[in-house]
């Protein structure tokens, strides 16, 4: 696997594997890799001829300075674990070769942006992540790019900047991976102390009982919201936002009567988390819900 700091020597390396008509897969990362990351590499892995996992931690997308400076970063343990996937070139820029003095532009979707962790984190975090995917997808020239469900509300303001934009790469969005007791995998994980370990369990208990509730015929949003709510409530966890939206606008569904997503925020002590899960009304029977977000709506 080659390390790649710079663009220049980014593109040397692709130059040769494109004209050859290879498939290029890109999956962008911040690094502290986890499961969740590998299920990616993996899955570009099985699915394109050169891998690219992106490691950059981009200042731009921190809305909170202490949350970037305290972001876990272990650059020789990613290196070993991207190796042992069999991902062809790791690119791990410095700040000064993503951001060059001078730099100026930025790409912003409105809308999609606005809601959910965009109204928690304000525009300057979308617009963080559309700026620098964008950098990344020209750096890199993929046919196929790899997202996470976890960060459901990214994936799909990407899926729309790239249609907006006619850019030339799929967006594959991939299954949240989660830990036996169901918390989703998260970087961030790393802070929480055993007692708010513990309770983070709660967030995926919420969203189960939203599933388990509408399995059982419940269709109103606002009684959904409630049971999801006295889950939190129970772990002594107040949420940022508990909703019920659409798959394809992010905007809150007024009735539950094809599927939706179930969205949530919270701080579980200094530590906050997002979670989410794919509800659909035709599902009897109580299970996790593991299904990727698939493409068509807004490909
Ligand atoms: P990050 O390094 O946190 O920016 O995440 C890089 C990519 O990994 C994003 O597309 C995330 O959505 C994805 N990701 C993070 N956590 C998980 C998870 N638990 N399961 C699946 N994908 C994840």
């Amino acid at each position: 696997m080659n390390v790649i700091r710079t663009v220049a020597e980014l593109r040397a390396a692709l130059l040769g594997p494109r004209r050859a008509g290879r498939t290029i897969g890109l999956v962008p990362t911040m690094g502290a890799f986890h499961e969740g990351h590998l299920s990616l590499m993996r899955q570009a892995r099985r699915e394109c001829d050169v891998v690219v996992v992106s490691l950059f931690v981009n200042p731009a997308q921190f809305n909170d300075p202490a949350d970037l400076e305290r972001y876990p970063r272990d650059a020789a343990r990613d290196e070993a674990l991207a190796a042992e996937i069999g991902v062809d070139h790791l690119f791990a820029p410095g700040v000064d070769e993503v951001y060059p003095s001078g730099f100026t532009t930025a790409v912003s979707v409105a809308g999609i942006t606005e809601t959910l962790e965009g109204a928690h984190r304000g525009r300057a975090h979308f617009d963080g992540v559309t700026t620098v995917v964008s950098k990344l997808f020209n750096m890199v020239g993929p046919e196929v790019a790899y997202f996470g469900q976890k960060d459901v509300q990214q994936a799909l303001v990407i899926r729309r900047m790239v249609r907006d934009l006619d850019m030339p790469v799929r967006i594959e969005v991939c299954p949240t991976v989660r830990e036996a007791d169901g918390l989703a995998l998260s970087s961030r994980n790393a802070h929480l102390s055993p007692d708010d370990r513990a309770r983070a369990t709660a967030l995926h208990r919420a969203l189960n009982a939203v599933q388990e509730e509408v399995s059982a015929g419940e269709r109103d949003p606002a009684a959904l919201r409630a049971r999801a709510l006295a889950e939190l409530e129970a772990a002594a966890i107040e949420p940022d936002y508990v909703e019920l939206v659409s798959t394809d606008t992010l905007a809150p569904v007024s009735r539950l009567d094809g599927e939706a997503l179930a969205v949530l925020a919270a701080h579980v002590g200094a530590t906050r988390l997002i979670d989410n899960q794919l509800i659909q009304p035709s599902l009897n029977h109580n299970r996790e819900v593991a299904t990727p977000l698939r493409a068509p709506t807004i490909a």
